[in-house]
């Protein structure tokens, strides 16, 4: 017997399909689907027509190939991948494809020569056994919208958890929720601001507000850590408050409610603390490492995009799981400072984001209870390093400054004890809202401790009073920079949007 009679076509073109039916319903980021490609895989076999056949499985080849490597990376399409499309140009949508893995292509390639096999094997076949198990098929593919029809009395063929089916129906809602977001924020940006400044002659000239990602206090030498990685806040004057906590637990939350006023529980999108700044006669710009794009992150990149200039740097895409140091923000800060006249120039970091050993290219000087963690330990001292560049760059540009540095949230440990134990988002305990607030000034001498509490919904006032811009509506009348208690009563936000007392959160237990 030659190799020739070997191979039998009928075999081939099943294998072909059986590949086909399996790769097309993991390309879309609902994991591997084994039920749906069994189904799909025996609905394939009762094409009779050769045409019909090639035709439905080309259009379902194409619409894979092309979202595959997405899916792989980052799932089906939700409302973070969804405003990625949405806020991306042309140079950073190719830089994300160049980011993503070689051997994601190749299974996506693979799709599509596994479709090319399956028409070029296709032969007249009567299949009888998926005939009738095909009924079985549109079972499970409508599986889901017959079972909200009996329990919900509602019916919709949109509703079914059948991959391609499933990638269409979420797309078409968070593109929705996308467009809506954006509608509002637009609408919000371009209603002119309510700011009603009145500043004074003696404010500084040079104003830096640098924003933190993801530190948490309690892993600062500042503030107790027993590894030193916070030499140039210890070690220069200026004010280091003991009791800042973060308005809420993630960067937009957190962000959103401390950049713009936040009045009657509504977020006053067209009052920002960058348009305060324009209106009292500073020259803003704003310098970020962090992406313009991720659903979350685009009301906090409108507020940049409110500021005179805004300088958006990333490696790749904004994409959070590629190295992008942020000294490469450093020559746009120099260049803002080199401009004449008064000027203010908000730095957002990506500093200490999980993954941190993407943050550092997986480098640490001092381990600390494992790789991940030790990252991050690292991640901050970078972030101080970075700072005290800063601080050298406006001690030679002017002589009238003032320099502001928080963070936007804290974090959660987790897997404490094993190998992986890490930092993550969380709003659990006080510790996920604690975070570093230090201010130094041209004019401070030495340094000083403020543990009065102080909270992010306060950003905009601690901002004012830094600076000495009085506005009629910031309705803090205490002195922020002093130890005056001025509300004991301090909420947080959970993740959900919901407001709970921070005391109402239990401590973290402490690792050192
Ligand atoms: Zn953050």
């Amino acid at each position: 017997m030659s190799l020739r009679d070997n191979i039998n076509p009928t075999g081939m073109f099943i294998l072909a399909n059986m590949v086909f039916a399996f790769l097309f319903n993991s390309a879309f980021g609902y994991g591997l689907a084994t039920a749906y490609s069994v189904f799909t895989f025996i609905l394939m076999l009762t094409f009779r027509s050769r045409i019909v056949y090639s035709s439905a499985i080309m259009v379902g080849a194409v619409i894979a190939f092309l979202y595959c490597p997405v899916g792989l990376t980052f799932g089906p399409p939700d409302l973070n991948a969804m405003t990625s499309v949405a806020y991306t140009d042309k140079a950073e949508s190719l830089e994300f494809l160049m980011s993503i893995s070689v051997w994601k292509w190749l299974i996506s390639i693979s799709i599509l020569l596994s479709a090319m096999s399956c028409c070029l094997l296709k032969t007249k076949t009567n299949f009888v056994l998926p005939r009738i198990l095909s009924l079985l098929s549109i079972f499970c593919f409508f599986s889901m919208p017959i079972k909200a029809a009996y329990q919900e009395n509602n019916f919709s063929l949109l509703d079914s958890h059948y991959p391609p089916i499933r990638f269409v129906n979420d797309a078409r809602n968070a593109y929705k929720q996308v467009s809506a977001d954006k509608a509002f924020y637009e609408h919000n940006m371009k209603m002119p601001d309510d700011w009603d400044n009145d500043i004074h002659d003696d404010n500084y000239n040079t104003v830096v507000i640098v924003i933190g990602e993801s530190v948490r206090r309690d892993f600062m030498s500042a503030y107790g850590f027993p590894v030193n990685n916070t030499s140039f806040m210890q070690s220069t004057p200026g004010i280091i408050f003991t009791d800042y906590i973060s308005s809420g637990p993630a960067t937009v939350l957190s962000l959103t409610h401390s950049l713009y006023r936040f009045k009657n529980g509504q977020i006053e999108y067209n009052n920002s603390i960058v348009r305060l700044l324009d209106k009292s006669g500073y020259h803003t710009s704003w310098i970020s490492n962090q992406g313009v794009f991720g659903s979350s992150d685009s009301p906090v990149s409108l507020a940049g995009k409110q500021a005179d200039e805004y300088h958006f740097v990333k490696n790749g895409s904004s994409n959070k799981f590629l190295y992008s140091p942020d000294e490469k923000i450093l020559p746009l800060v120099s260049d803002a400072l080199h401009r004449k006249g008064k000027k203010a120039i908000f730095i957002h970091l990506m500093g200490s984001h999980p993954m941190a050993c993407v943050r550092t290219n997986g480098q640490y000087e001092t381990f600390f209870r494992s790789k991940e963690e030790s990252c991050y330990v690292q991640s901050i001292k970078n972030t101080d390093a970075l700072l005290s560049r800063v601080y050298a760059m406006l001690g030679q540009n002017s002589n009238s400054w003032a320099m502001m540095y928080f963070a936007d949230h804290g974090l959660m440990v987790v897997d404490k004890g094993a190998s992986e134990e890490r930092l993550q988002h969380a709003d659990k305990y006080q510790n996920n809202y604690d975070v570093p607030l230090f201010v130094t000034t041209s004019s401070m001498k030495e340094s000083q401790k403020i543990t009065a509490p102080r909270s992010g919904f306060d950003l905009i006032p601690l901002v004012t009073q830094m600076v000495g811009i009085t506005e009629p509506s910031i309705d803090i009348k205490c002195n922020l920079y002093s130890n005056e208690a001025c509300s004991n009563d301090r909420v947080v936000l959970k993740k959900d949007g919901t407001l709970v007392p921070y005391n109402s959160l239990a401590r973290e237990e402490t690792l050192y």
